[in-house]
């Protein structure tokens, strides 16, 4: 499969990830096939691309003409065989690997041998997960960053029997949906989260052991090193639960101790203070 051979594509999984992502293959004039588990979630989802799109037209990114356009190459469903016409899917269902393996059991039986397979997980092995299937080398990672729409890069993984041809095609594409896929192989937390994670980790051991607040921490890493928002805020913003669960499988992935979780953030965690979904993390909400 090349580039170019790929117009047709389906989403798994209507989530925060999967409508930004059906949302940038209709942008660039896929037909998207729009999948879960049920009419309501699909909906929610096309209404919040719809919600997107305005946003874009307000910021001037996009025209006002193009909001049905973009909306018309999408199509909802419920049923995972909807996509056997699609030359890719893109899974991007819950972070829980039995569910991406029933999923992907099931594509399986409804899509051709050519599709290509790309799961969107943030932590589990992509070779692990294409070994399950019988086209390993057509399955690939795409790791889109959210908000979709907005975020530039695509960590385009490479399990262990990802083919050149399909990495190639789908490198090709990221750059035909505005993006940047940058190549990166196949090892616990890929590139973002093994770099970003300890990150966030350290500063929550800076917390633990007092070596300053919260706010003071994340004042010292945006003034001091230009970035846009502080550690805490950011690990406030993806979910504590996630962070640790991503700390666990470098620790546990690699080995190093350099990578065990911070106690505070386990402690955080068991208290349910997970951050913005819960209104309660480093900062109240
Ligand atoms: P989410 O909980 O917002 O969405 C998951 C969706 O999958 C839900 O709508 C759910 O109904 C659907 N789903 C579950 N089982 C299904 C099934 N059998 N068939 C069809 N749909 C099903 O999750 P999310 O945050 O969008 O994450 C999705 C994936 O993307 C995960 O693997 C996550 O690790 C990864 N990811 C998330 C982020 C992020 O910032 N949220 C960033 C990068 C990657």
């Amino acid at each position: 499969m090349t580039a170019e051979e790929i117009k047709s594509v389906g989403v798994v999984g209507a989530g925060t990830m999967g409508n930004g992502i059906a949302h940038v293959f209709a942008q660039s004039g896929y037909d998207v096939t729009l999948v879960d588990t049920s009419d309501a979630l699909t909906q929610r989802a096309v209404e919040n691309i719809g919600k997107n799109i305005d946003r874009q037209i307000k910021k001037g990114v996009i025209e006002e003409g193009e909001k049905d356009k973009i909306l018309k190459h999408i199509t909802q469903s419920t049923d995972l065989s909807a996509t056997q016409s699609c030359q890719l899917v893109v899974e991007a269902v819950f972070e829980d690997e039995e569910t991406k393996l029933r999923i992907f059991a099931e594509l399986e039986k409804a899509c051709p041998s050519e599709t290509i397979f790309a799961s969107n997980t943030s932590s589990l092995p992509i070779t692990r997960l294409a070994a399950a299937t019988n086209r390993p080398e057509q399955f690939i990672g795409m790791h889109f960053m959210n908000p979709v729409p907005v975020m530039k890069l695509v960590e385009v993984i490479r399990g262990y029997q990802t083919s050149d041809d399909t990495y190639s095609a789908i490198a090709e594409l990221c750059s035909t949906l505005g993006k940047t896929g940058v190549e990166v192989n196949d090892y616990p937390g890929f590139v973002a989260n093994r770099v970003l994670m300890p990150l966030i980790n350290e500063a929550i051991y800076c917390v633990m052991e007092g070596v300053a607040t919260a706010e003071a921490v994340d004042e010292v890493m945006k003034l001091g090193m230009a970035h846009p928002m502080g550690p805490l805020t950011l690990a406030d913003f993806i979910g504590l639960d996630v962070c640790l669960s991503i700390m666990t499988v470098l620790h546990d992935g690699l080995g190093d101790p350099k990578y065990r979780p911070c106690p505070l953030l386990k402690k955080m965690v068991q208290a349910g203070h997970l951050g913005r979904k819960t209104k309660r993390g480093f900062y109240q909400y």
